[in-house]
């Protein structure tokens, strides 16, 4: 909308439509976006050993924890380190299972286990419908000509989990493979986690699948050229007075949570706009 763009794919972007081309030519503008991808499994647990949710919140009660993080980055507060992570629903005192407490895979003693894909291959566009809204973009384990990367681990990954947690005999799937969500999926079989993990969500009201997690960025790149933003000024390329400070100039895809490292881009923007600014 600003007339900064890709020039010569204004029709990719403005799909229907009859856009005018784009005024200020940025071949890295609009493209390259990329966000986390997730999928999940729901489990009944039935074990002697009686289980707690981990409480992020309990500062005081985790004060060790929170010693051992800032020390050596391990422990609970490393997350997306082989650490379990569970989560309490809001106004209630059960673990969050799959669907609505009053749904048929929901149980006191239920969870979920999330597979998260930190570092997907796939890139989509920034696309406009006629109203001016974002459309959704293609980014979430996509069928591509250039192959399934994302698809063939997020699968890999999830086979792998319902492997290791086969172990205890205290789980069982709640909802997944196997299950009354999925009957006719074995959860033994690759092939049969990949059907699952590819499937459209969501089933009985169960978002499980190809679930969007909002870390998006990579749509102004920081890059030295031709294209993109100038790191040594933030301006974008093909403008005198344009510069960027958000998300959008990660170019590699932050695998973490990304706040904190866009926390520490607009703190270096600020430094570098001030002393443009004088
Ligand atoms: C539901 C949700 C949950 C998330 N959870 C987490 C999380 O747990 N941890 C984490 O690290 N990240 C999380 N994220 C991601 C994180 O919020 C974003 O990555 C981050 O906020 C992006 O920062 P930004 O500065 O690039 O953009 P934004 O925070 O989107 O800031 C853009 C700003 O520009 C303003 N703006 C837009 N257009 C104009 C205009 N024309 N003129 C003036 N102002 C304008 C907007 O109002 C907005 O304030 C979550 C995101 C969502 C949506």
């Amino acid at each position: 909308m600003s007339g900064v763009g890709p020039k010569g794919r204004e029709g990719e972007i403005f799909p229907g439509q009859s856009p005018a081309p784009f005024t200020i030519d940025n071949q890295r503008v609009g493209v390259g976006l990329f966000d986390h991808v997730m999928t999940l499994v729901a489990y009944n647990y039935d074990g002697q050993i009686p289980y707690q949710a981990y409480n992020y919140g309990n500062y005081e009660g985790n004060e060790a924890d929170l010693q051992a993080y800032l020390e050596s980055g391990r422990g609970p507060y490393a997350q997306y380190q082989p650490v379990s992570i569970l989560n309490y629903r809001y106004n209630s005192d059960v673990p969050n299972g799959a669907g609505p407490s009053d749904g048929p895979y929901y149980g006191p003693r239920t969870f979920s286990a999330f597979v998260l894909l930190l570092n997907p291959k796939a890139r989509g566009l920034i696309t406009l419908d006629e109203n001016g809204n974002v459309r959704f973009p293609n980014i979430y384990m996509p069928d591509t000509p250039e192959g399934n990367a994302d698809t063939d681990l997020m699968a890999q990954a999830v086979f792998d989990l319902i492997q290791l947690f086969e172990e205890d005999p205290g789980l069982s799937i709640a909802f997944g493979p196997g299950s009354p969500s999925h009957p006719t999926l074995n959860p033994n079989s690759l092939a049969d986690v990949r059907e699952y993990v590819t499937s459209p969500s969501p089933v009985d009201g169960v978002y499980y699948s190809r679930l969007i997690i909002n870390h998006w960025g990579g749509t102004a790149v920081l890059s030295d050229g031709p294209g993109g933003v100038d790191p040594e000024t933030l301006i974008l390329r093909g403008t005198e007075n344009v510069a960027v400070v958000d998300a959008s100039l990660i170019p590699t895809i932050v695998p973490a949570h990304p706040v904190g490292t866009i926390m520490a881009v607009a703190d270096r923007a600020g430094d570098i706009l001030a002393a443009r600014i004088g």
